[in-house]
């Protein structure tokens, strides 16, 4: 028997089989679907799927149907949710061709997270291959509508019939798409966030660092105390000393000076490495910005702002790119940042990044990956 990353490795990728949907949506009824996507509702046709098991490894690769799977009841992420995922989309560029953002970022997150949850690592060129045969299987999807994508959902989940504890010995990784619009409706206005000083998200040696589905499990409760508080998002504290700002639910979090500088917290094993994060990183630095990767404290937050020190926060991630923050709550009150709007460095790093994505900017770093 071979162990999980071993037996990823070793077997040549397989090709993949391409099962055209028998029934698939009608153009027109994809017209009518993509005029107010919305976000993660509507869905394309067609779904990449691979799987992987102890004596073959990754076989039976294939683009085929979306249709509901058939699962045993014991299947073993139903249970102690073994489980990854990853989020990134295509766009459709200025001049006409596809591309999606980053995704050699994504397949190696996909590998992390994978460790972490002893799951077997699925080679990159198999990540890569899966999202762009689906993309170029479902280019119109892609919406036409102000900030529209297609949002690709890899995922991996434990797919063994067994209630014993231990990793899974057959895994099913596949990638879904959805046609999406902004993810804030109406633009991208200022939100208010929900300090939680009852829940931590992630403590150190935890599964903070992975993109998996408990994370998010253990945070609703959170963002449930937070939407009760009249918030829309959370942002967590880290879990040993509830002092020092992490990060959201599922965004990563900027502050921004009034000397111009940028403050994000540093990637300590507890926070999710965003690869929006660490564009905006290089983004801020090539406009000759200066970004610390430093903790900081809720309390140094609230007096930077009280003093006016800080100007502007904001949090970033793949699906609503970046937010501005204007209200934060806690237990121990409310304060205001700025203007309680969208700040000027804010909008600054939306515009920079979505120009990048959209092809209407050159791309120095090589982010854009072509889907041809
Ligand atoms: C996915 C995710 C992010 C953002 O990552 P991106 O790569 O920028 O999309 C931030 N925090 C958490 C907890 C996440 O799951």
């Amino acid at each position: 028997m071979q162990s999980a990353s071993l037996a990823g490795e070793s077997l040549p990728s397989p090709s993949f089989r391409f099962e055209p949907s028998a029934a698939p949506v009608t153009a027109s009824e994809r017209a009518a679907q993509l005029v107010d996507p919305g976000f993660g509702k509507v869905f394309t046709d067609h779904m990449a799927l691979i799987r992987w098991s102890e004596s073959d490894g990754w076989h039976d690769a294939a683009i085929t149907a979306r249709r509901p799977l058939t699962i045993d009841p014991s299947m073993a992420v139903l249970h102690y949710a073994q489980e990854i995922f990853e989020g990134l989309k295509a766009y459709r560029t200025a001049n006409g061709g596809t591309v999606m953002f980053r995704p050699e970022a994504n397949a190696k997150r996909f590998r992390d997270s994978a460790r972490r949850l002893a799951m077997p690592e699925l080679p990159d060129e198999l990540f890569l291959e899966s999202c762009r045969l689906l993309v170029k299987t479902e280019a119109d999807w892609i919406p036409t509508v102000e900030g529209g994508a297609l949002y690709l959902r890899p995922f991996m989940i434990a797919s063994e019939a067994f209630l014993g504890v231990k990793p899974s010995a057959e895994y099913l990784y596949m990638v879904i798409a959805s046609s999406v619009g902004a993810y804030w409706k109406g633009g991208a206005r200022a939100i208010s966030v929900w300090v939680s000083e009852t829940y931590a998200r992630a403590a150190a040696g935890g599964t903070g660092a992975a993109k998996c589905g408990g994370n998010y499990a253990a945070s609703l409760v959170a963002q449930a105390e937070g939407i009760r508080e009249g918030c829309d998002q959370v942002v967590f504290l880290d879990a040993a000393e509830r002092r020092w700002v992490e990060e959201l639910g599922g965004m990563n979090i900027f502050f921004v000076f009034d000397d111009g500088t940028l403050l994000t917290p540093p990637l300590t094993g507890t926070i999710l490495p965003g690869i929006t994060r660490d564009s905006i990183i290089q983004l801020a630095r090539d406009q000759g910005l200066a970004v610390r990767e430093e903790l900081y404290s809720f309390e140094q937050w609230r007096a930077d702002a009280g003093s006016g020190r800080l100007t502007e926060a904001f949090a970033c991630g793949t699906a609503a790119v970046v937010t501005p923050i204007g209200q934060v709550a806690s237990a121990h009150g409310r304060f205001t940042i700025g203007s309680g709007g969208t700040g000027q460095l804010t909008q600054r790093m939306l515009d920079s990044l979505t120009a990048i994505q959209r092809g209407q900017a050159p791309d120095p770093h090589g982010w854009l990956s072509p889907v041809a």
